[in-house]
């Protein structure tokens, strides 16, 4: 590398993780540019010699697709490689191409004229549909449309590089990244395109690391200019200083060494030694955990404590900022589920006003300020929807206490669903809506409450503290804040059976659900969702993974039928201790 390059600032550029790795080396800069399409007369005289050359055109763009898709086929097998094909129906379609060879002829325009303007019809067309799936489909009718105009301008395509590289792009269309790919690519960075692109899915098909979405990135380096595509956290850092490569180097060791630990167990489902499947999700506070949480394999997001983007600020973040949050890790987690909490705010944490309450846990906190906040509410709202567009977002509310608070919640996520088909802006129309169970009253009210929502979701960390009347974060009485009291164990099995009487899903987003020792009793008691901290989740996959759920229910069972917590902890710890003598119990 030229000296003067090793002196250039470093400068880092945010995007969104499209295949994990990391990536270092000299660029190689793809630039492709649109091609320039100029309308033209001919003569009736010149028609036949204009079809002809648009037919080789059309002939030579098939032979090129066809050479990829078979390339495709034999790296990528056949799901990937459909999306060749679905290249290849287009420049097969002979209705299309019908009409493009009579406007040449009738029109007596150059073919180059016509093909842009009529597959471009079919482009805007699909641009502006609201279907996210089809706008990104629109990508391969372009690129058709632009093999096919290349073709009669008879220019080439660089697909051979020397040495490796990482390739930056403004875009790159599927069949750029898979012929790149035939060269020693490192890594991939773009500045559009979002997880369900075709560099995104491509790159996670080849294994290599990818950032997509990274703004201008190509317009922030230079051909053979070192930088560094982080495909966890979705970082580019161009002219990376010597401290960023050796931090960067040490990271990608230890995610190796870690994903050749957890590997067996990161694919596999938590699922019982008889089939029962559950499902084993992460609870998450701040956006850098993102890449953690995949790597650990969770099943999704359980609980976005979306509080979190208020620590430090002085007012709430604007729509804008919080549509952008809630994409960006909706996108990270894609297709997997994210549950979306709205603030929590009050208790001990954040607080939306200057108010002094005696009793801060039981005042105004949770849903309470929500409904208090219209404004607010429906701001937080809105955001949430606008990020829902890929349907795997979710939205919960805390501190649930009553059927009027959630058919009041539920009122508001109807009128922010208004507002935005009033603006034009897509969402998913049948978002998902559940609740938190952590007040008793909510407990005692599990089925009429199920009967409002599509899940219920416990969170024993509140609930275990109203229930027994013991402040969660109080040392002098946490001897007292007891997990395995019979009557939480009896509360648990209420709740969870009256929810799934009525046919909703019920999880745990409380500490509860990431404790080992409470594995096989929440796994008897029938609980569908597991939400935890990431750390936890292999050793809880592990215990889910060797147990049968008739083991389980019959753990359940017995510890339902003791009297104290000391009974059941000493039940629990020895049933473990005898399955599993090397996960450490407290
Ligand atoms: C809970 O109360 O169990 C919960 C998950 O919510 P938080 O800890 O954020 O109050
Ligand atoms: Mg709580």
């Amino acid at each position: 590398m030229p000296d003067d390059q090793t002196h250039k600032p470093e400068v880092i550029i945010k995007g969104i993780p499209a295949s994990p790795g990391i990536a270092i080396g000299p660029v190689f800069l793809f630039r492709k540019s649109a091609p320039t399409i100029r309308e033209k007369s001919i003569t009736a005289g010149e028609v036949p010699q204009e079809i002809a050359r648009l037919e080789q055109a059309v002939a030579r763009s098939h032979k090129e697709l066809r050479k990829i898709l078979d390339f495709a086929l034999s790296k990528l097998g056949d799901d990937k490689a459909k999306i060749f094909e679905a290249q290849l129906m287009i420049l097969e379609d002979s209705i299309l191409f019908e009409t493009v060879y009579k406007r040449v002829r009738n029109e007596l325009k150059n073919a180059e004229f016509v093909v842009h303007d009529e597959i471009g019809k079919y482009h805007r067309m699909m641009l502006t549909s609201k279907d996210e799936y089809t706008r990104e489909r629109a990508h391969d009718v372009e690129d058709v449309r632009n093999r096919i105009l290349r073709n009669l301008q008879e220019e080439k395509l660089i697909s051979r590089l020397e040495g490796s590289s990482v390739i930056i792009s403004q875009n790159l269309t599927a069949a750029d990244t898979l012929i790149l790919s035939r060269n020693d690519v490192l890594g991939y960075a773009t500045d559009i395109g979002g997880i369900t692109s075709h560099t995104a899915l491509l790159a996670r098909a080849l294994k290599i690391p990818a950032v997509v979405g990274a703004r201008n990135v190509s317009h922030s380096v230079q051909h053979g200019e070192r930088v560094i595509v982080d495909g966890y956290s979705g970082v580019v850092y161009i002219n990376p200083s010597e401290t960023t490569v050796r931090e960067l180097e040490e990271k990608q060791r230890q995610f190796k060494l870690f994903e050749e630990r957890l590997s067996e167990l990161r694919d596999l489902p938590a699922e019982t030694l008889d089939g029962h499947r559950v499902e084993l999700s992460a609870n998450m506070e701040f956006e850098k955990e993102i890449e953690f949480i995949r790597l650990q394999g969770a099943d999704g997001i359980g609980l976005y404590r979306s509080e979190m983007l208020l620590i430090g600020k002085e007012v709430f973040p604007s729509e804008e900022e919080q549509a952008e949050q809630y994409r960006l890790i909706a996108e990270s987690m894609y297709p997997k589920r994210v549950i979306i909490r709205t603030f929590d705010v009050g208790g001990d944490k954040i607080v939306a006003d200057a108010v002094k309450e005696n009793n801060p846990f039981l005042g105004w906190r949770g849903i309470r300020v929500m409904l208090d906040k219209p404004d607010l509410f429906l701001e937080q709202l809105r955001a949430i929807l606008r990020s829902s567009t890929k349907k795997n977002v979710a939205v919960m509310f805390p501190m649930i206490s009553s059927i009027k608070e959630v058919r009041a919640a539920k009122g508001y996520v109807e009128e922010a669903k208004k507002q935005l088909r009033a603006q034009n802006l897509p969402f998913d129309e049948n978002i998902k809506v559940g609740i938190m169970v952590e007040v008793p009253a909510a407990a005692v009210l599990a089925e009429d409450l199920a009967d409002e929502v599509d899940f219920l979701s416990i969170g024993t960390n509140d609930l275990i503290q109203y229930l027994l009347a013991v402040d969660r974060g109080n040392d002098v009485v946490s001897g007292l804040y007891q997990e395995f009291h019979p009557a939480v164990l009896r509360f648990l099995r209420r709740i969870i059976e009256r929810g799934k009487k009525r046919d909703v899903w019920v999880g745990m987003c409380g500490e509860m659900a990431g404790d080992p020792m409470a594995t096989l009793l929440l796994l008897g008691l029938g609980l569908d969702e597991f939400s935890v901290v990431p750390k936890v989740l292999p050793e809880i996959k592990k215990i889910i993974r060797s147990v049968k759920l008739r083991e389980a229910k019959r753990i359940a069972k017995h510890a339902l039928s003791l009297q104290t917590e000391d009974e059941v902890k000493a039940y629990l710890r020895s049933t473990m201790k005898e399955r599993f003598p090397d996960i450490p119990l407290d």
